[in-house]
């Protein structure tokens, strides 16, 4: 019987960008892979409809040579559409002071969404299941916040430890905005939810780049 640090050895790939060597596709049966490129460690994955590498550690100032830099990507293969994001922002109408949550899953063309039974307050959602394999199929987690802004919370942090994309519809005074970022395995990054939703008309996104974001990071300071 495997031990838990040896099924951790087969789930998990640790690669090297090495110069002039392309990266070899994403390992068969792999949760995860860490690779050490020139400009700091990253932290790749993939799964149905969403591929994604983000940096775990940034190094641009000190490039280690003899290794090639990496750039970013979250790639999602189909966009929601817009009908879906209206829906979910009538449900967290309907809901309001409370938060609502909704899970995005991938069909053959397009995507489903799916409310599950759940536990809300106005200031936090989680599904009674936590177990519920709909959940698992679940390639976005979309969730409201009822009157407060589109934010992270520390709440959020502990909670969306999967591989996916997490989405938040907040409001900043009378209008509606969503901020998102792709986690893989508690590592995140901010995305712009424009390039992954087709936003209607009254919903606005939220999105400031990573540079950004560490100078003033403006959520963590709201609740
Ligand atoms: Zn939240």
């Amino acid at each position: 019987m495997l031990s838990n640090e040896e099924w951790r050895m087969i789930m998990i790939n640790y690669l090297f960008a090495k110069q002039g060597c392309p990266l070899p596709p994403f390992g068969t049966g792999v949760f995860y892979e860490y690779i050490t490129a020139a400009n700091g460690v990253f932290i790749r994955s993939k799964r149905n409809c969403l591929e994604a590498m983000i940096p775990v550690m940034d190094m641009p100032y000190h490039p280690i040579r003899g290794l090639e830099e990496l750039e970013p990507y979250v790639r999602l293969d189909t966009k929601v559409p817009a009908k879906l994001v209206e829906w979910a922002l009538e449900q967290s109408n309907l809901a309001l002071p409370n938060e609502v949550l909704f899970w995005l899953l991938p069909l053959s063309e397009g995507w489903r969404v799916h409310k599950p039974t759940q536990i809300a307050t106005p200031g936090s959602v989680i599904p009674a299941d936590k177990h519920d394999p709909i959940g698992a199929q679940a390639v976005i987690d979309l969730h409201s916040h009822g009157h407060a802004r589109p934010f992270f919370s520390p709440d959020d942090d502990r909670d969306e430890t999967g591989f996916r994309i997490y989405a938040v519809l907040g409001r900043i005074e009378e209008t509606v905005w969503m901020q998102a970022r792709v986690g893989i395995f508690g590592n995140t990054w901010p995305i712009d939810p424009a390039l992954y939703f087709d936003l209607p008309e009254n919903v606005f996104g939220y999105w400031l780049n990573h540079e950004e974001l560490t100078m003033e990071e403006p959520y963590e300071t709201q609740s």
